[in-house]
């Protein structure tokens, strides 16, 4: 099989109390796993068996809706355990402080719309900070959709996404989207989306 679960790049507890334990095994485990596996069962014996998960991703609009949707939630979800780490979040520093600060005039400023594009994605989707021709930009994608894709409204290239499916928060959070998307400022990987930015914007 092509695909398999990347690790966590940490342990599953050591986002507590922002992301509790028992939702980052779920979350890892069984629903991305889930993904992999379904990916993996819609490529075997077709064409795509052979093309990498980024050659999907970008040819979304034009393959099955079981690639589309489980090829997205592999990537993505590879994607949000590297945007996550112990002992982060806080602000971040540097150039990608500076483009944040110009673009969305202050950090607060830049929390408070991607937060909005989070709460404001009806049913399961995901919030994105992207670069598009060198320019950062927020949008959401429903389902397992990326600024990847072709067929995303907004296109370009991710740096920072959040999970807004009731998966990643309901264990603890209930339905309170909101206050999950308050927590997960405690836990972003500025390291991580500084160096996709970079380079991205190079
Ligand atoms: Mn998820």
């Amino acid at each position: 099989m092509p695909f398999t679960l990347p690790a966590l790049p940490f342990a599953p507890d050591a986002l507590e109390p922002h992301i509790d334990s028992l939702t980052m095994q779920i979350h890892h485990g069984k629903h991305h796993q889930a993904y992999v596996d379904n990916l993996n069962k819609a490529i075997a014996g077709t064409p795509n068996e052979n093309k990498s998960l980024e050659d999907l991703v970008k040819v979304a609009g034009t393959i099955s809706p079981a690639v589309r949707n489980n090829g997205g939630g592999h990537w993505n979800h590879s994607f949000f355990w590297e945007t996550l780490a112990p002992k982060a979040g806080g602000a971040p520093s540097g150039k990608i402080a500076d483009a944040i600060n110009s673009t969305f005039s202050s950090f607060d400023g830049f929390k408070e719309k991607f937060a909005n594009a989070g709460m404001t994605r009806f049913g399961s989707g995901w919030a994105w900070l992207l670069l598009k021709d060198g320019k950062l930009e927020i949008s959401s994608t429903p389902n397992q959709d990326n600024p990847l894709m072709d067929v995303a409204e907004a296109k370009g290239t991710p740096i920072l996404g959040v999970d807004v499916w009731e998966h990643a928060y309901y264990l603890k959070y209930q339905n309170r989207r909101a206050d999950y998307l308050a927590a997960f400022w405690n836990v972003v990987n500025w390291n991580k989306v500084a160096e996709r930015f970079g380079a991205s914007s190079k």
